[in-house]
């Protein structure tokens, strides 16, 4: 019997790539950091469409609903453009990925559809309302990103649609934002704990809040509760007594080679106690 040759196709345009994936059993390549990663020998097996050459998935813009963030857009154009403060926590988490080469090939989509728990750009995605938008062949569906990770490594990405762009709400691109990540090391870390914060102030009033964990459960989640407990309070007199009990009523922290879940628990609590200050004495500085 005669074996098909695996393809490697790399369109320009949008629609001989989602022409080519509804005809072809392939896989998606962008950056190729997490998928290299992920195989145990140097290449890709089986067919391969690669999505880097279609410039219309790559970049940041804004319409009248959202901002819209192209799948194929790198952490190093997040860091490079000018954004509002909301999206300070992205462009911090964006300087924690990896290392300046990584950041050059990693893609926003990429880091998405990896679904890892401990994918940084998850947590301040979550504090954005961002959605995730899936096209194919005769579809566009946009989901919450909460409903596109659905567990570690699984989305909702069926096998003939492409992640085109991440959309973020203009009322979630309101107020201030932070992010913290606490690694075994300074650089080049996994998360063993990150926490984004994203504050709208009404004269020192915290009249919005969205504060998101990752690395600490199955899938990055917003602390809903602590949310509660911060919003109406004032910036710079904000006290979280019972913070540890808010955040354990949200995430059952896991145990794994990089922390026990009750150090989990200490640090997600100390990063968002530190997000929080960040904000308050302005200090957040992504230059
Ligand atoms: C040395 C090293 C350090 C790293 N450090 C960090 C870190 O600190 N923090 C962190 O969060 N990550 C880190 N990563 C992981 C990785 O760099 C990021 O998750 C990156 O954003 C992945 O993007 P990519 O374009 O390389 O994805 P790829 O590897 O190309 O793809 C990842 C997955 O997404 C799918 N995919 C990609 N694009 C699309 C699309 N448009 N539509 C549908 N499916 C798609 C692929 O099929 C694959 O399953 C690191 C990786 C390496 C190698």
């Amino acid at each position: 019997m005669e074996m098909a040759q695996a393809q490697y196709f790399r369109p320009h345009d949008l629609g001989s790539a989602l022409k080519w994936l509804a005809d072809n059993d392939a896989r998606v390549a962008a950056g190729c950091t997490d998928l290299l990663a992920s195989t145990e020998s140097q290449r890709l097996t089986g067919n391969v469409l690669d999505v880097t050459a279609i410039q219309d998935l790559r970049g940041i813009s804004k319409d009248d609903e959202y901002w819209r963030f192209g799948a194929t857009t790198t952490w190093t154009d997040v860091i490079k453009s000018e954004l509002p403060a909301a999206f300070d926590s992205l462009k911090l988490a964006a300087r924690e990925v990896g290392s300046p080469q990584i950041q050059n090939a990693g893609t926003l989509a990429g880091n998405l559809c990896n679904a890892s728990p401990a994918a940084d750009g998850v947590p301040c995605w979550l504090t954005l309302y961002a959605r995730v938008e899936l096209v194919s062949t005769d579809s566009k569906r946009i989901l919450p990103l909460q409903e596109f990770i659905t567990g570690p490594r699984r989305t909702e990405c069926a096998q003939n649609e492409l992640v085109s762009a991440i959309l973020v709400p203009h009322h979630a691109s309101r107020g201030r934002s932070s992010f913290l990540k606490l690694g075994a090391r300074k650089y080049l870390v996994i998360s063993i704990a990150m926490v984004a914060v994203r504050l709208v102030e009404d004269a020192g009033t915290i009249t919005d809040c969205a504060v998101s964990v990752g690395s600490c459960s199955a899938v990055a989640t917003r602390l809903t509760k602590v949310e509660g407990a911060i919003t109406g309070q004032r910036l710079s007199q904000l006290s979280l007594p019972n913070l540890q009990e808010l955040v354990e009523a949200t995430i059952n922290p896991i145990d794994d080679l990089r922390s026990d879940a009750r150090g989990r628990l200490a640090a997600a609590c100390e990063l968002t106690q530190r997000c929080i200050s960040s904000l308050a004495t302005d200090k957040v500085d992504v230059k």
